[in-house]
């Protein structure tokens, strides 16, 4: 976007730390950056992005606490996690922006913070600084979010066993166990962290969804209509796709990603590999990682599979994994520690997708055409998954836990030659088409987009400059 005259506008950006986050707030800064805004991203110490892949951009350092950090990855370390960086980050981040407001000879139009950074609100109203935020998430689960007080209060939550198949009639098409709800021992934690997420979106001056008109109207109509969430909505999605491939895919990660995997996809036939990743924060069991691994060794399909380390809860990489199991599927089978996996999802070997159902993995899929297995373990993963198999049609759920005999028949049913891999293949083939119209010019994305634009520009009138 060099020679492009930019707007005179500063926009101050602030990702929540974590992958699944950075990435698709980098995507947005380059967005609106392409449409000749300046970009300061705020960041903390730890996950920060690495500034050399975006010259054109500002950063500045918020200086959180040192004890800050993710160490391990379960519901609850999450939890706190998110609590601490809320409580935690409040001076740092007031001191931040006010020097940079000070120092910033430009004016700037607005702050766009990550929902889940819920405390840059109290700073942006002490600074007077307007402020929209971006969810990360999808809007159906943002639904099931904004509702948890009343299904509080209903009894659906917390979550009995007995319960479980049990519809949500009041947030079809959940069922209980679809709730985005997480496995901790300090429930009313979670609950005030939702309560204090969902309010300070509904204080934001405005929404920005990575997602498109098309694939979540009803929910965005539910959240105006029956949740009073009257701000305006921007659903300006997906991010990446607004960008080549190769070019928007390594930028914002935060794991350096393992290449020759491609050149490996390049051997085998269309639609033929099955790949597998369960994104950057969830773990599994020891006994869940062998019985994925059975799965797929008996599935006879090939397979590309994302092994992060620390993914197995107690070890440090692949020590679970069965001597002789990989080599005796003479190279039908890759693990990666960290894969491209834009650039996955867009290679013609790839046929289906085994996912946790974090919001990106899943849109990332529903980009490229590709058919789901969803395995969802926590939070707004259950809501996403629930979708894909049961709205849009596009994958089938593992219902009954992580079993090696249930894993190869769901491969099977959605990988071998048969009626029903084609119809989920062609319903997701259909939807591919789609995202391409909503980001023409004129498609949903496009137009919400331009009036993004439009009202950023319109809130520089109430912008106040701290003196
Ligand atoms: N990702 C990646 N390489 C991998 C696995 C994941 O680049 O091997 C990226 C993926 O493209 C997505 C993000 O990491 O953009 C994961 O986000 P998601 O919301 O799917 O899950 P989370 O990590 O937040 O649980």
């Amino acid at each position: 976007m060099e020679g492009v005259e930019r707007k005179g506008r500063r926009l101050l950006l602030i990702p929540l730390p974590l992958q699944g986050h950075i990435n698709p707030m980098l995507h947005l800064a380059q967005i609106l950056y392409s449409n000749a805004f300046s970009i300061t991203i705020l960041h903390t110490t730890f996950n920060s992005p690495d500034p050399s892949n975006y010259p054109h951009f500002n950063f500045s350092c918020i200086q959180e606490p040192s004890s800050l950090c993710l160490s391990q990855s379960s519901a609850s370390h999450l939890l706190n996690f998110l609590l601490a960086l809320n409580a935690q980050c409040v001076t740092p981040f007031q001191e931040c922006v006010t020097k940079l407001l000070s120092e910033e000879p430009q004016p700037v139009a607005c702050l766009i913070s990550d929902a889940l950074c819920y405390f840059t609100q109290g700073v942006a109203d002490k600074l007077r600084l307007p402020r929209i935020v971006l969810r990360t998430g999808g809007v159906s689960s943002f639904v099931a979010f904004a509702a948890f007080p009343f299904l509080r209060l209903k009894g659906y939550i917390p979550i009995q066993d007995c319960k479980l198949e049990e519809a949500v009639t009041e947030v079809p098409p959940l069922r209980v166990k679809d709730l985005p709800t997480v496995k901790t021992e300090e429930p009313e934690k979670y609950y005030e962290l939702l309560h204090r997420f969902v309010n300070e979106t509904k204080n934001s001056l405005g929404v920005i969804w990575n997602s498109f008109q098309e694939l979540e109207s009803s929910a965005l109509t539910k959240l105006s209509q029956e949740f009073s969430f009257s701000m305006p909505m921007f659903p300006i999605g997906p991010f990446h796709k607004y960008f080549p491939t190769s070019s928007s895919s390594s930028c914002s990660s935060l794991i350096s990603q393992d290449q020759s995997c491609i050149s490996w996809l390049d051997k085998h036939s269309p639609n033929s590999v099955l790949y597998v990743s369960f994104g950057s924060v969830a773990a599994i069991t020891e006994t869940d990682f062998l019985e994925i691994a059975w799965g797929l060794a008996n599935s006879n399909h090939p397979f590309l599979w994302v092994v992060r380390p620390g993914l197995i809860m107690g070890s440090k990489w692949l020590e679970p994994l069965p001597s002789g199991l990989m080599e005796n599927l003479e190279g039908r089978g890759l693990i990666v520690k960290w894969a491209p996996q834009l650039e996955v999802l867009a290679h013609s070997a790839v046929g289906a997708f085994w996912t946790h159902n974090g919001w990106n993995s899943t849109l990332e899929s529903i980009c490229e055409g590709v058919p789901m297995i969803c395995m969802p373990c926590f939070t707004d993963q259950k809501v996403n998954a629930r979708y894909v198999s049961h709205v849009w049609r596009i994958g089938l759920q593992l219902e009954n836990g992580v079993e090696r005999g249930e894993i190869e028949r769901a491969i099977r049913r959605l990988m071998d030659v048969n009626a029903e891999g084609k119809e989920i293949r062609d319903r997701a083939l259909k939807l591919k088409e789609e995202v391409k119209l909503c980001l023409k010019t004129g498609g949903s994305s496009c137009s919400s987009l331009e009036a993004l634009v439009t009202y950023i520009l319109s809130l520089e009138s109430s912008t106040f400059q701290a003196s």
